[in-house]
This record gives structure tokens, sequence and C-alpha cells, in this order.
């Protein structure tokens, strides 16, 4: 009784792996209506060849403690039909020496039915029902197969919310999320033609088009972005609430532009940005111009990337002049790059690359701890160790949680005083991320490293946000001494903005002074320090050290012959 009432099947094995009896589950299990139709079988008449392989070896290293074998195997019912078993033998060995096998068989069908929807859930997104990245990928490598090409074209999209964060910010996450739901379900309902629509990753969609015979990707394009703005005409409706709302899509023709699903997806995403911030609310697509600058990108990021291994970069020293005595006081620190077969390579080239691809930080701690080397060489000689050293700080540099550790830490090894140490940061850094930057440039101060404002005047940011920058100086940009001294406006224009940086208890440093003329003209202003080519390019070590020096020593009469403004004016 206690043999049938077992929910798993359960078999009698002779030594040679017959069934010798069966418990009433065995039956049901294996579809047959009596015992006696498998009385007698061998096992390899109810499993797969591979099963039958399998079971032989799991007999023969059968124990008597059950927990300890077992395996998933198939056995093929009467009807034909495949049945996924658990079976776990057990070996007895009788009192005359005969050895028996007692098999369990544990039926997995509902196991299947559980990772069928277990395999729904890593397929299908969440909030919104729809196929999710997971599945958006594996649709992507089906277009994009081999076989299933046969000229096939697609458009594949990357779809985005453009109110996603007023919306998360006024009136919640859980509110966004319902956003969210109801923009998927109108692109369901609308953009019927697409052969998947999936939510890609927050505010984000994908969809993928075939390109019709004849058609081209633009006038699907067209055809989409008319369909987009027709879908979310109609405000959305939440939290006794109406919001309109509308949507940029960036989309790339596959496989013209992108031959494999990562490249269609990180080019969709390409043209999604170049949509965000030129054609917000527009369908855009991906021209091929844009797939080469993409290019040239991704090969500089490698060229970077060994350039930092290869020792390329180099720091030079600019001398920075104090307008009063015509000395040189400070310099800045810019990085330059050489490459092994000796191109030049300029930092307006490899700077943004080296920023948009997280790359900026190696280059930040390279030139920062050539600064710091410097100083600390410097120390012991009367006249560098009065100098003070400009670097640059790039905003994603400063974000860094670890960056005031690494700075103090430095500091400390090559034991530089701080106060010989001044941060360049541009305003348009400054306004990128206001929060974070300020707290970073206050904990800057409080380790006694001066904060400059590099650039001043070009990134269109508020006075009110200026004013609060713990900078105690600014540097005016070389586009303001466009036209200087000969144009009376554009002399007004550099007096009013030293000016105002005097109000705001700034120092002021002009850069990019190229002429003597500028030079004079700039030191009949209250500045404090110039900084450009008429007085010094940017040097390597040794000359820029030759060049303090030298100035340092130099008589006044000497500065006045070579700079006749210094004298006259002060
Ligand atoms: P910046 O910080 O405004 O640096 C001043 C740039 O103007 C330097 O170009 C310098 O060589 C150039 N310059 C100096 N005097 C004159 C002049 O009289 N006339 C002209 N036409 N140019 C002058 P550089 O070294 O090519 O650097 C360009 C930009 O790259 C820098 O602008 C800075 O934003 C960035 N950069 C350079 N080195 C670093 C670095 O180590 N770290 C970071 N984060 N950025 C750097
Ligand atoms: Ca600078
Ligand atoms: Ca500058």
């Amino acid at each position: 009784m206690a043999f049938n009432a077992n929910h798993d099947a359960i078999l009698t094995l002779d030594s040679d792996l017959r069934i010798v009896c069966t418990n009433k589950q065995a039956l049901s299990f294996l579809q047959v209506d009596a015992e006696a139709d498998l009385i007698g079988h061998s096992m390899g008449k109810l499993l797969d060849l591979a099963s039958m392989n399998k079971f032989t070896d799991l007999c023969s290293r059968a124990t008597e403690q059950p927990e300890k074998s077992g395996s998933l195997l198939t056995a093929i019912r009467r009807n034909g039909t495949e049945l996924a078993l658990h079976v776990r033998p057990i070996v007895y060995e009788a009192q005359d020496g005969h050895r028996f096998f007692v098999v369990f068989l544990h039926d997995m069908s509902e196991y299947e039915q559980f990772e069928a929807e277990f395999r729904d859930a890593i397929y299908t997104d969440r909030l919104t029902g729809l196929p999710n990245r997971e599945t958006l990928s594996k649709r992507l490598d089906t277009a994009l197969a081999p076989g299933s090409r046969a000229g096939r074209r697609h458009l594949f999209l990357e779809i985005g919310i453009d109110q996603m964060r007023a919306i998360n910010t006024t009136f919640g996450m859980e509110e966004g999320n319902e956003v969210i739901r109801m923009v998927g379900a109108r692109l369901c309902k609308y953009l019927e033609g697409c052969e998947i629509i999936a939510r890609d990753s927050g505010d984000r969609f994908a969809a993928l088009f075939e390109i019709p015979a004849g058609r081209s990707a633009e006038i699907l394009a067209r055809t989409i972005d008319t369909t987009l703005k027709h879908a979310l005409a109609d405000p959305f409706e939440f939290g006794g609430t109406r919001v309109s709302i509308s949507a940029t899509a960036g989309g790339v023709e596959i496989p013209l532009l992108a031959s494999t699903p990562d490249l269609a997806i990180r080019f969709a995403d390409v043209a999604y940005y170049e949509a965000k911030s030129k054609y917000r609310g527009d369908v855009y697509l991906l021209t091929p111009e844009d797939v080469a600058r993409v290019q040239k990108t991704s090969a500089m990021v490698h060229r970077i990337r060994d350039a930092l291994q290869m020792h390329e970069f180099f720091p030079v020293f600019q001398p920075k002049i104090d307008l009063r005595t015509g000395k040189c006081t400070a310099a800045e620190c810019l990085i330059r790059w050489r490459t092994s077969s000796g191109e030049f390579i300029p930092p307006s080239v490899f700077i943004p690359v080296a920023e948009s691809a997280d790359l900026i930080e190696g280059i930040g701690r390279f030139i920062f701890l050539e600064a710091c080397a410097a100083l600390h060489e410097w120390k012991s000689d009367p006249v560098l160790s009065q100098l003070k050293l400009a670097v640059n700080i790039s905003p994603k540099q400063i974000e860094r949680s670890n960056f005031i550790d690494f700075v103090r830490n430095t500091l400390s090894i090559f034991d530089v005083p701080a106060s010989t140490l001044e941060f360049e940061i541009t305003e348009t850094a400054i306004a990128s991320n206001p929060k974070a930057i300020f707290a970073a440039l206050h904990s800057l101060k409080a380790l006694g490293v001066s904060i400059s404002i590099d650039d001043f005047g070009t990134g269109h940011s508020s006075l009110g946000l200026l004013r609060h920058v713990p900078a105690s100086r600014a540097k005016v940009d070389r586009v303001f001494l466009d036209g200087v001294p000969n144009d009376k406006t554009s002399n007004r224009l550099l007096r009013n903005i030293v000016n105002l940086m005097r109000d705001m208890d700034l120092s002021v440093t002009v850069e990019g002074i190229e002429t003597q003329n500028v030079a004079e003209f700039v030191s009949t202003l209250r500045c404090d320090e110039g900084q450009g080519y008429f007085f010094a390019k940017p040097l390597e070590k040794d000359r820029f050290e030759a060049f303090a020096k030298e100035s340092d020593a130099a008589e006044a009469s000497v500065l006045a012959s070579q700079f006749p403004a210094l004298a006259s004016v002060r």
C-alpha cells in the first residue's frame, strides 16, 4: 500500500536493469495499462538512448544513500510523447548477494511549466508588460542573423519620453511609472506596423520596423515621426491632472549602418542623443557621417587608453605673469600628447573624447601627479618654490566621490603645501552640476587649495550662480580679447567684465594675450595676471624652470624694455 501511495513512480529492477515490479504511479506516468506490460522489459525501452546511457552510469554509481544520486532524464511514453523525469536509483544487496535497484521517478513537467513562467518573467518588462531589453536583443539577433537577412532592411529606433525628469520631480516616481506605462500602451496601439516594441530602460522604449521593399528608411522615419506625434497628441491624465507629453526618437537603418545587434543598439543610442540635443520631439535618422564620427571617437578612445599605458602624455607649463611686476609668479600645467610615431594630438581633440569615455579621471590623475611632483622638486629652490601651479579639472573628475581624498593624499605624499596649488574649473563645468561641484569645491578650499573659474564669461551662467562659487580667481577667456585694443566696443566689454570680476572679489587673470598692444591695454585695466603667447608659450619643464629663474633675476629696467606698458602704467 505504502508502495502505491507515493507520488513518485517506483520501479524495482534486477541487476540487468530489467523491471521486476512497479507501483501504480509508474503506470500512469508511462501511460501503460497494466504492470504486466512493463515487467521483464529493460529500462532501455522506456528511456531514449542518451538517457539510457546516463541511467546505466547512474546505477553503476548508485549507493544506498538516495539523496546522493539522481539525474534529469527523458522517458519516451508508449504514445511517443516525451516526459521529463528526475530519476534516482538506490542499490540494495539481497542476502544471497544479488543486487537489485529501486528507482524513484519524479515527474518534472510541473517544473517545466514553472520554468516557462519564469522565462516569461525574464523576457517581459514588469511595469509595462511589453517585451524587455532581453527579448529585444534576441529579436535583433534574429533580424540580423545571416540566414534571415536576405535583402530585408529594418529601422531600429530608441524612443524616449521628453518630460520624464520633470514628471518624476513634480509628481513623484510612482506617477512617473504610471506615465511610462500609459506611453507604452499608446506606442503599442499606434505603432502597429512594428515587429517589436519593447521597454528598454527608464523612460526609453525601442521599436523595430521592417522597411518595406522600394521604400527608403528616411520615408519610413518620417511616417513614424507623424504617427508618434499623433499617438501622443492627446494629453495624459493621471492623479487628477492632464499632462502633455512628447517623445524624441533616434533610429538606425540595419544592416546598412549597423550589422550586429550591439552596433544597432549603440548607434540607435547615438541617434537618440543627437535627436535629444538638436531635434527634440522628432525622429532623427542616423547618417553615415554620424557613424564615421562615432567610429573616429571610439578609435580615439582606444588610442587614449594605450597612450596612458605607453606614457605618451607629458606636462607643459605656461608662465603666468604678475602684471604689476612683470615677473613670472605662477604657471598653468597643461597636458600634451606626443604619440610614439611623433604625432602631436592637441588637448582640444582628446580631452572631450576622454571626458565622454570616462578616461578623464586617468588623465586628471596623471597631470595632477606631475604637478605635485614638480612642486615637490621646486621646494628646495629659492625662486621655483615661490611659484603657484594651476591644474585644470574636469567636472567628471571632481564629481567622483574619492577625488577629495585623492587630492589630500597626493599633497601629503609629495609633501606639497596646498596653498601652492590652484584648480581651474570652467564656468560651463560648474553649471553642469552646480550642487555636487559646489560641495567638492568647498572641500578643496577647506584643504587650502585655491579655485579659479576658467573661461569666465563664456558659459552663459547666471551671476547668481557664479557669485557663490568658492573661487578666489577668474580667468577672462581670450574671446574677450577679440578686437582689443583697436575696437572701442571690444575694449569696453573687456573693461566691464574685468570690473565685474573685481566687484565679485575675484583676482583677475587675462589669458590669450598674444601681442604687445593687447598686453599694454590689459595692463591699464585692474588685472592681476596675464598669460599668453606674448609672454611665453606652454614650455616643457626644464625650459619653464629656466624662464621662471630668468624672469626673477631680470632687472626692472630689462622688464620695462621687454614690456614697456608695465613701466609706463604702474
Ligand atoms: P584652457 O584651460 O583654457 O587652456 C588654455 C589654452 O589656451 C591652452 O591650450 C593654451 O596652450 C592656449 N593658449 C595659451 N596662451 C595662448 C595664446 O596667447 N593664444 C592662443 N591662441 N592660445 C593660447 P591647450 O593646452 O591646447 O588646451 C586647450 C584646453 O584643453 C584647455 O583650455 C583646457 O580646457 C584643456 N586642457 C589642457 N590640459 C588639460 C588638462 O591637463 N586637464 C584638463 N582637464 N583639461 C586640459
Ligand atoms: Ca585652464
Ligand atoms: Ca581658459
